[in-house]
């Protein structure tokens, strides 16, 4: 297995030092480059084999980290980026998060927790830091859980009558729409809630509160 190449931009030199030793000291990971600023990044990237990911300070001399991740985006959507950040305010998480991060780290976080959410997002999952979690899902929680899995009026409908233990041909009746159209809710609902069944739709809608 060929070893996560991680690039590190960070101004601060001696944090700088001491990530490159900690990636470099796990045998799954190995620190490619650092960087102080984007703007050599961003040279790299044009003339070199880009890595698997970058780790992004945000607080930076000249282009910001969020700029940094939004350009990363356009110019190198191969790399994902990871931000390593002090700041935990819920405004610089979304942003950062909403430029492309596929993570988010404080550096207030021991070595084998940011080892350990550089493994994940390399795994495909995203990793927050903890409290950083927190805060995300709060700002989840205020939109409405119908909008979270972007379901129309119409799929909660389905959903509720399918919660009361109603047939699709029960539903279809009840809606006045033809049995065809409440299977094709029902498979757009099944995806839009990563499941494979009815019961498994009506536990996950409950448990979610899409319906009590
Ligand atoms: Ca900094």
């Amino acid at each position: 297995m060929t070893a996560m190449n991680i690039w590190v931009v960070e101004d601060d030199a001696g944090y700088r030092r001491t990530l490159q030793r900690m990636l470099n000291r796990d045998e799954r990971m190995t620190c490619g480059e650092v960087f102080s600023a984007c703007g050599p990044l961003f040279d790299a990237l044009g003339t070199r084999p880009h890595p698997d990911l970058v780790l992004m300070d945000l607080g930076l001399p000249g282009m910001g980290g969020v700029e940094g991740i939004r350009k990363l985006a356009e110019v190198a959507p191969d790399v994902a980026v990871v931000v390593l950040t002090v700041f935990s305010v819920k405004e610089k998480v979304i942003e950062a998060l909403d430029a492309g991060a596929a993570g988010y780290l404080l550096k207030s976080s021991t070595p084998r927790e940011i080892i350990r959410g550089l493994k994940e997002v390399f795994e495909g999952g995203a990793a927050l830091s903890p409290n950083v979690a927190k805060t995300v899902l709060m700002e989840v929680r205020k939109s409405p859980p119908e909008e979270q899995f972007g379901l129309s009026g119409r799929e909660l409908s389905v959903l509720k009558l399918l919660a009361d233990g109603l047939l699709a041909k029960q539903i279809a009746g009840e809606l006045e729409i033809s049995y065809f159209t409440v299977n094709f809710h029902l498979k757009n609902l099944y995806r839009k809630l990563h499941v494979q069944s009815q019961p498994a739709a009506v536990a996950k809608a409950l448990r979610s509160g899409l319906i009590d």
